[in-house]
Parts: structure tokens; C-alpha cells; sequence
């Protein structure tokens, strides 16, 4: 990231690869997105102690510019993506610091998306699933098939030849895995046996894929995603959220609801 590197050994660095800006149609609220303020996104995104972030904004790359000058003066890292439709399927591509708006523009024009379908509701790639994952790699991009157990996710398309080759695409590095909302219509169980099996390799017409779990949020208070629920509950509860190995792969995160009684249990891997 640095040519200086001004941490000896490791470090960990708390990174979201999924967030929607005030340029993204469904951004939260009417008002919050007329107003454009990417200072204040900016700050909503260091407040939830973020280190760096993607902005994937579908189709669009018009909050980049902004971003990446209001997050100079706050220390943000911004990785400039879009999120792209493809065939009802949402992919991230995401570029290096380092790039610009530029850079997502020449990528959209490649992929058949031009400035005045930028950032529309109904826009989409004219281009197939893995002709989007090649053509992002060769321009430079990382590929993540986000909230893939979900809708609009890799996994849940119709099994079949399309869904198999966007799976084995080389240019496709890692898939996002979200916790199904209370109406899961749509939704696969991300601890679900066949989801973990396209995932982990031991499908045997699939290859392994890394696992990231990242906000998607679309609103000011949505920056972090589960830092921001983990500091609510304390702040709401007096209690702190506790943490518990299950095994060597799972934990147990327990958070509380204002009175104090147990409100949410999740095992996450
Ligand atoms: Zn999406
Ligand atoms: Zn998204």
C-alpha cells in the first residue's frame, strides 16, 4: 500500500470491500444522497474504525473523485471500485489505490456500460459473467462475487453451465457470504453445506475461494457493519460483547439488547 512500510512484522488492518456511496441510486436516505456529503461519508466510514474501504457503487464510479479527496484529509485508504450487473448477477471489481475514476469509467465503457447509463436503476453489463470477471482482470481490477449465498449472488443462480464457468473463472479471487436478513426469501444459509462446498474446494468440479464478509451498506449508519451493531449494543446495554471459541474454526459473539438480556447469538467462522 506504502513504499514506506512503518510497522515491523504484522499488522491487522480493518478493511471493508463492499460500500455504497451517496452515488449509488439506493443509497439511504433521499435526503443523504441529494446532499452528496462526502465528507461526512468519509467520516462515518473512519468512525467505524475502518482503515481502508472500497466504494462499489452500481455502476458508477461518480462518487470516486470525491471520496478519495475528502479521504486524504481523514487517512482513509479508498480502493476506487463498482459494483457491476451482470445477467442479474452483481460483481465488485475493485482497483488499486492508486487509481482513479478514470480507471472505472475505461472499465464500464469496456463492459458496455457509458456515462448516461451510469448509476440507473435498470443498467447492466452487456457482456456475460465470466467475459466481465476477464475483462476487469486484464484491466487491472480484483473480482468478488458479492453476497454470493444471496440475491443477486453467484451461488444462487440456476445450477447450470453459466453458473459452473463464473464459479471456475480465474479472474474471480474471493466471494463475499452475508447473514440472511429476518425475510430470507432469496437467501442460502451461508453455513449451508452445498455453499461451503463451492467454497472451500471439496465440490469436485470447483476450486477454492477466499471468504470476505463486508458491510454493503447503503446508508451513513450502516458504515462498518458489524462494528457499528457491536458498539450500539454496548452503548445501549452498558454490557460488552463477548467472544468465545467454539473450535478451532468458529466463534461465538454474544450481544445484548438495552435491558440487558441476551439479544443475538451468532457463530461466525
Ligand atoms: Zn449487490
Ligand atoms: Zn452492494
Amino acid at each position: 500500500m506504502s513504499a514506506s512500510w512503518k510497522w515491523p512484522g504484522s499488522r491487522w488492518w480493518r478493511v471493508d470491500l463492499h460500500t455504497h456511496s451517496p452515488a449509488s441510486y439506493d443509497f439511504r436516505s433521499d435526503a443523504d444522497r441529494e446532499a452528496k456529503n462526502w465528507t461526512a461519508w468519509v467520516s462515518a466510514e473512519k468512525s467505524a474504525d475502518l482503515d481502508a474501504v472500497a466504494v462499489t457503487d452500481h455502476n458508477t464510479p461518480d462518487g470516486i473523485s470525491d471520496i478519495q479527496a475528502a479521504a486524504v484529509a481523514q487517512s482513509l485508504w479508498v480502493f476506487p471500485g463498482v459494483e457491476v450487473t451482470v445477467g442479474g448477477i452483481h460483481l465488485l471489481c475493485l482497483f488499486d489505490p492508486k487509481c482513479t475514476r478514470d480507471d472505472v469509467v475505461a472499465l464500464l465503457s469496456k463492459l458496455g456500460i457509458e456515462p448516461f447509463a451510469f448509476g440507473r436503476p435498470d443498467t447492466s453489463s452487456s457482456k456475460s459473467i465470466v467475459e466481465v470477471i476477464d475483462m476487469a482482470t486484464v484491466a487491472g481490477a480484483i473480482v468478488i462475487a458479492p453476497h454470493v449465498n444471496g440475491p443477486k449472488g453467484l451461488l444462487t443462480m440456476p445450477p447450470g453451465l453459466d453458473r459452473l464457468r463464473a464459479l471456475k473463472a480465474t479472474g474471480l479471487i474471493a466471494a463475499e457470504l452475508g447473514f440472511p436478513p429476518p425475510d430470507p426469501t432469496g437467501w442460502i444459509d451461508p453455513k449451508n453445506t452445498d455453499v461451503q462446498s463451492w467454497l472451500d474446494g471439496t465440490k469436485i468440479e470447483n476450486r477454492s475461494l477466499a471468504q470476505v464478509w463486508c458491510s454493503d451498506s447503503h446508508a451513513f449508519d450502516e458504515a462498518g457493519g458489524v462494528p457499528i451493531i457491536l458498539d450500539e449494543s454496548k452503548r445501549l446495554s452498558g454490557r460488552t460483547p463477548e467472544y468465545s471459541l467454539i473450535d478451532d474454526s468458529e466463534l461465538r459473539l454474544v450481544i445484548w439488547a438495552a435491558e440487558g438480556r441476551e439479544a443475538i447469538r451468532e457463530d461466525q467462522e
